[in-house]
């Protein structure tokens, strides 16, 4: 399975981060894919119903959190 575009359900847009939910033990190990918007932290508060994306562009966030 290759890497499908994904684009923004709202807005059309191909700029997507992937919400890391709770905190990272190594923020160094993310440190460059949060300067080039491929993650975004969603914060501590993780529930069943997280979303998986968020839009850099109008902030939409959806899908369902896997694990990872
Ligand atoms: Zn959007």
């Amino acid at each position: 399975m290759g890497e499908k575009e994904l684009k923004c359900p709202q807005c059309g847009k191909s700029g997507i981060a992937r919400i890391l939910w709770g905190y990272p033990a190594d923020m160094q190990s993310i440190e460059e894919e949060l300067e080039r918007k491929e993650i975004v932290l969603g914060g501590c508060l993780v529930t069943d119903h997280d979303p998986t994306w968020e839009c850099n562009e109008c902030n939409h966030r959806w899908g369902e959190r896997e694990e990872w």
